[in-house]
């Protein structure tokens, strides 16, 4: 069987739709958002979906995250609380605006970062806290707002996997003070490459305008270029695709709901497995399908689980991603500007406490790395490619069992 994928059209919903807007951009012969009206329909659109006054787009879902902490404006040499399981596109723009990366360990079940894990991570140079909503479930949000309250830290909300996730009836993405979003090709809706960025704060969102494009204050009696800024413009070719998979997205985001709903169904019960959660407080949109595999129980590590279901048509990424992001090169060895390893090493923290990384502080994380196995979820999914995934799954898991008893029989 040949299960739908997010890298062609056999798993995304690109037609007649996005060329009819597309053909309007190439007609216009306006390309630019600034001077186009492409881009600014899709945001106007996409705010009101949010129902936020502000809406903003970018080139990635990097750049929105950049432009979330350009907007913060943090000193050099503060600190930003996120988490390890993620992508590095959530971490690079931390560095970049000389700030520092600090982890909260991330959840063994869930993989998202809590209140209780962010909480002794904060110092007095905390100056944002990123609450990544992984797999498009979202964080508990109720005790990390209350934290933000107390310590008066923004929350910026990491919702590239997590279009219209709702965690207590509000969308993910407006709870915090900045919510951030990627249109690369896999994530629910898609311009190949692309990102949004939403405030209801009028201060951040004059920051946000400004940064995604050199801070040029267009439109003002004296403009100037306020501050340093980059150039994230979204063009009109990709705003054009952009709103007409917004006016799609929902009901990507509920079929992709159903059918992982079916899955959860036929593995209920299935020994050595935790299954993903939804509850009505806390609506997960299955941008991936993570389990979460008993690993002791079988006997096998999860690669093991990956490479059986391959054979059978079954992609899948063992370990999600292969290690936290404070193990990869640029964390782990500070390659960042030049010979400096600035920010870490940086005259604005002489000092204070050297920003260090060790794994045995992160016991939930490394244990949810050992154990995940994410399945790609699409929203071209039937019952039958539902039947054909839960079948396999079981019947893997059911050889390794077998197998694991055969074992013990031998030793005895
Ligand atoms: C995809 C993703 C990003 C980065 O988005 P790009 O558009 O690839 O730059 C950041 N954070 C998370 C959680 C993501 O899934």
């Amino acid at each position: 069987m040949n299960l739908p994928t997010d890298s062609n059209a056999s798993g995304r919903d690109l037609g007649k739709e996005e060329l009819a807007l597309l053909k309007e951009v190439i007609n216009s012969g306006t390309l630019n958002a600034t001077k186009g009206t492409m881009v600014k329909r899709f945001i106007k659109e996409f705010a009101k979906e949010y129902e936020v006054p502000f809406a903003y787009a970018t080139t990635s879902g990097t750049a929105s995250l950049h432009t979330a902490i350009a907007a913060i404006n943090p000193d050099p040499g503060d600190e930003i609380i996120t988490s390890p399981v993620t992508d590095m596109g959530g971490i690079a723009p931390i560095l970049y605006q000389n700030a520092l990366p600090v982890f909260a360990d991330a959840d063994p079940l869930t993989l998202n970062i809590t209140a209780e894990a962010i909480a002794p991570k904060i110092t007095k140079r905390t100056k944002a806290i990123i609450v990544v909503h992984l797999f498009g479930k979202p964080a508990d949000m109720d005790p990390i707002m209350e934290l933000s309250e107390k310590y008066n830290i923004p929350i910026i909300e990491d919702c590239c996997q997590a279009y219209f996730a709702q965690y207590k009836s509000k969308n993910v993405g407006t709870i915090g003070d900045i919510g951030c979003f990627s249109l690369q090709q896999g994530k629910h809706m898609t311009t190949g490459e692309g990102g949004i960025v939403i405030t209801k704060d009028p201060k951040l969102e004059r920051r946000i305008r400004l940064f995604i494009d050199k801070a040029w204050g267009y439109g003002d009696p004296k403009p100037d270029h306020y501050f340093l800024a980059l150039n994230y413009r979204m063009t009109e070719l990709q705003g054009a695709v952009a709103l007409a998979q917004l006016r799609k997205v929902k009901r990507m985001v509920e079929r992709r709901r159903k059918t992982a709903k079916m899955l959860t169904e036929r593995l209920q019960g299935t020994t050595g497995m935790t299954l993903p959660e939804t509850t009505e407080d806390n609506v997960h949109v299955y941008w991936k399908y993570a389990l979460i595999v008993d690993t002791d129980l079988f006997g096998v590590d999860v690669n093991a689980f990956s490479a059986m279901l391959k054979e059978r048509g079954i992609f899948s990424a063992p370990r999600y991603i292969q290690k936290p992001a404070f193990m990869c090169e640029v964390l782990r060895d500070r390659k960042t500007y030049g010979r400096s390893h600035c920010p870490y090493d940086c005259s604005r923290r002489k000092g204070e406490k050297e920003i260090t990384y060790d794994v045995n502080e992160y016991p939930g994380t490394m244990k949810a790395l050992e154990r995940v196995l994410v399945l790609p979820w699409s929203e071209f999914y039937t019952e039958e490619h539902v039947d054909y995934i839960a079948k396999n799954i079981k019947e893997v898991m059911k050889f390794y069992i077998s197998k694991k008893e055969k074992n013990a029989k031998i030793t005895i």
